[in-house]
């Protein structure tokens, strides 16, 4: 099959789903593949990088679909790319289906194959071509060195003759996949770091990277993700009240805040209220990764940086993953070659749609005219 990934055309979109290393392992299953000239520019790797590795680069988008049976991309398709598809083709993408219905209806019509790289299952079998897990470590990772770019002063605690420096303290609210590099991050660099879940079995793996855990004193029992498939789930309003109340108490002397808090399907939780930023000292940083599902923090501009009225910058970036190119190109890129290893269980180019496989069924959204989305229910394991 011949596999081709086009330039983005989301604005300020960085990122690209081929590179040359991709290529090669691609190759070896028995594909070819193409790449549209200047897709990956902007992540360090110019077409003649490619052209070295044995990479067709084709001039437009235009001959870029034409000549791809399977189109690989990084962000959603822009309706005119759902246009280009035809009967048989194959897209893998993010794609986001349950916010792109008119999309997901639109590639179906056109007899295309999507496969949703933000719907591949959670599962261990599946971490591979995990791209959820893979991008959120990335803008983890670049929270908190984009916070450390806006705060004035070390992360980590230094005696000097020129003076004593305290460590900056930062706090990390929501310990998922983002959460976790933020701590790891946060903690390699010297920063005394606290984090907080409300999910309580996390409270091992932010202890064992150097952190502290922020308990709550509060009597009934605190959400139990394995209940929810490993997602947090809605905090009852007392519980609420608790959590607001520690980080009232915190705010004071906290540096540097990063959350990460979200809940599938709904607007991210408001948990850093603007008493909170209030009480923060001037030149404290506030980043939020929840900005593109609205902010956990109340000042949260998505896409902006702002500096609040008593000098706390709120930085609402959505593009963390973007801003590191060249290191998020190449996960991403590995993520989708894992997914076409799978599809081509015989390494001879020819792609084996099995619909029987858990995991490539749950990412399926459209599939011979029709659109799959959302998939049965997993099969207990
Ligand atoms: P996510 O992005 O949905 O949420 C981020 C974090 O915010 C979660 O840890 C959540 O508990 C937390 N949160 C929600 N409401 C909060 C609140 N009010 N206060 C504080 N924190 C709050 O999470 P994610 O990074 O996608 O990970 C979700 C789960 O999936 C984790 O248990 C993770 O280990 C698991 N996971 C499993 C696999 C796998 O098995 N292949 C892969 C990736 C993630």
């Amino acid at each position: 099959m011949k596999i081709g990934a086009p330039k983005e055309v989301y604005e300020g979109e960085a990122r690209v789903a081929l590179t040359p290393d991709s290529a090669q392992q691609l190759r070896k299953l028995g594909h070819e593949c193409l790449i549209q000239a200047g897709a990956g520019e902007r992540a360090g790797i110019t077409d003649d990088a490619y052209r070295e590795a044995g990479i067709e680069v084709v001039a437009d988008a235009a001959a870029l679909f034409d000549g791809a049976d399977i189109v690989i991309k990084v962000r959603e398709p822009q309706m005119d790319e759902v246009q280009r598809l035809r009967e048989g083709q194959t897209l893998i993408s993010f794609f986001w289906p349950a916010q792109n219905e008119e999309l997901l209806n639109a590639a179906a019509a056109r007899k295309a194959t999507v496969i949703a790289m933000d719907m591949v299952p959670r599962i261990s079998r599946a971490q591979k071509m995990d791209a959820l897990s893979s991008m959120a470590n990335i803008a983890g990772y670049r929270a908190v060195i984009e916070a450390g770019n806006n705060f004035g002063r070390f992360f980590t605690g230094q005696v000097t003759a020129a003076g004593k420096v305290p460590p900056a303290r930062v706090l990390v609210v929501g310990a998922g996949v983002a959460g976790l590099a933020a701590i790891g991050t946060s903690t390699a660099l010297g920063a005394i770091t606290l984090a907080f879940d409300v999910r309580p079995e996390v409270a091992e793996q932010i202890e064992s990277m150097g952190a502290e855990f922020v308990y709550l004193d509060f009597e009934e029992e605190a959400q139990d993700g394995a209940s929810t498939g490993g997602y947090a789930a809605p905090s009852s309003p007392e519980f609420r009240e608790k959590q607001l109340e520690k980080f009232r108490e915190l705010a004071p002397d906290i540096d540097i805040v990063i959350t990460t808090a979200l809940i599938p399907g709904r607007p991210a939780p408001k948990l850093w209220t603007e008493d909170m930023v209030r009480m923060m000292k001037p030149g404290s940083v506030i980043v939020d990764l929840a900005a593109e599902k609205g902010g956990n923090c109340d000042l949260t501009v998505p896409n902006e940086r702002i500096v609040s009225d008593n000098g706390v910058v709120v930085v609402g970036y959505t593009d963390f993953p973007s801003r590191m190119a060249t290191q998020s190109s190449m996960l991403y890129a590995t993520n989708i070659r894992h997914m076409l290893t799978d599809l081509t269980p015989e390494k001879d180019g020819v792609i084996n749609h099995n619909m029987e496989d858990d995991v490539i069924r749950g990412a399926t959204v459209t599939h011979a005219g029709e659109v799959t989305y959302p998939p049965p229910p997993p099969k207990v394991q």
